[in-house]
């Protein structure tokens, strides 16, 4: 991995870049950001830079023995530690490291989930046992002859105490010129005294750019409707792709928002009713991920009734509906349809009867159009 294999973040890779060329790096570094945006391709591209015998224009070289030892995730001075399923008294990240290398191939972007399905248990909750610190203090011990070494650890935020507190000596007395890179999803769930030791640097959310040029690499997409996903991403890789493997149910709730607006607007009462029916058949996540689907194609039509298409964010066929349904969303109505919304979704979270809520809601938009 080299830093140009990684989308955006020219600020980090900087800063990175300077600490690395400057021989500031401190023992231990903490990249931190939402799921998605690259942070484990970016520890990596680090410690390939690091190791690189052939730098040149601020990246690694890619080629050199170094480099290639990193590419296969075989680099003799690159520890990897991560959340494992309890098994047996021993519990280390090293025995896995067949399934892990697997995922670092497979997801990049690192989705949990695909972990948990590579660890055979999908309802796991894999944590850094205590046993990893001797098995990474082995590790290091094992294999040092002068180089650098590098610990890259998934996730400190899932590692038990007592871990954690034999960890702490290694990084305040670190072994010869060991460092730990540490990649965390929730800085804040960090043990105190592991964060307090670090060096932080945070990943920020990738710009909607970015993240269309991936859709429409990756899917072959057309670049408007990758930008439109790109919008709902917020920022993660992981919710582009979880977006745009979705695109079929999207369809299925466009589908049912259309004829939403159009029974409420012809007031066919009897058929809303079977409507509402329909959609508590989504059942209880999926009526909320409806109801959170049309919060948003209220916004985009009220912006497309603005007159600020520009800024509006449709794929080909929302854009279609809303040519004509955009003047029905208007200064009068959307506050409270939106708020309508929102308290459904609230509704249907305490468990009430989805077909009633919904069919209420329906009703009431019969009204709030007619404003
Ligand atoms: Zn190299």
């Amino acid at each position: 991995m080299r830093f140009s294999d990684i989308p955006g973040h020219e600020g980090v890779k900087e800063r990175l870049r300077a600490l690395v060329d400057s021989d500031r790096m401190p023992h231990a570094l903490l990249i931190h950001g939402r799921p998605g945006v690259g942070k484990m391709s970016m520890a990596r591209a680090l410690a390939q830079y690091i190791h690189c015998t052939n730098r040149q224009g601020g990246d690694s070289c890619g080629c050199c023995p170094s480099c290639l030892q990193h590419r296969s995730f075989n680099h003799i001075d690159t520890h990897y530690s991560f959340p494992v399923l309890k098994k047996g008294s021993e519990t280390v990240s090293d025995d896995e490291l067949d399934r892990w290398r697997r995922f670092l191939t497979e997801s990049p972007y690192m989705n949990f989930g695909h972990w948990l399905s590579l660890l055979d248990n999908v309802n796991g909750q894999p944590a850094i046992y205590v046993e990893e610190s001797a098995d990474i203090m082995r590790r290091i011990n094992l294999t040092s002859h002068g180089g650098r070494q590098i610990v890259i650890m998934w996730l400190p935020e899932r590692m038990r105490v007592e871990c954690a507190n034999k960890l702490l000596k290694l990084i305040e007395e670190p072994l010869g010129d060991s460092m730990f890179i540490l990649v965390s999803n929730d800085p804040e769930s960090v043990l105190p005294t592991i964060y307090s030791r670090t060096q932080r640097v945070e990943m920020l959310r990738l710009p909607d750019e970015a993240i269309a040029d991936y859709i429409e690499q990756k899917y072959s997409m057309p670049r408007h409707d990758a930008l439109a996903l790109a919008h709902l991403a917020d920022g993660s890789i992981l919710q582009a792709d979880y977006r745009v493997q979705n695109i079929e149910r999207q369809q299925q709730y466009l589908d049912l928002f259309m004829r939403l607006m159009r029974l409420a607007y012809q007031k066919r009462v009897a058929e809303l009713r079977v409507w509402a029916n329909e959609v508590a058949g989504l059942g209880r996540e999926g009526s909320i991920e409806f109801l959170a689907y049309c919060l948003e194609q209220i916004r985009e039509n009220f912006i497309y009734h603005l007159g600020v298409s520009s800024l509006n964010y449709l794929t080909v066929d929302e854009g279609r509906f809303a040519q004509n349904f955009h003047r029905f969303i208007n200064e009068r109505n959307v506050l409270e349809l939106t708020s309508r919304l929102e308290k459904t979704i609230t509704d249907i979270r305490a468990n009430g009867n989805a077909k009633i809520i919904m069919y209420d809601f329906a009703v009431r938009v019969i009204m709030l159009l007619r404003r």
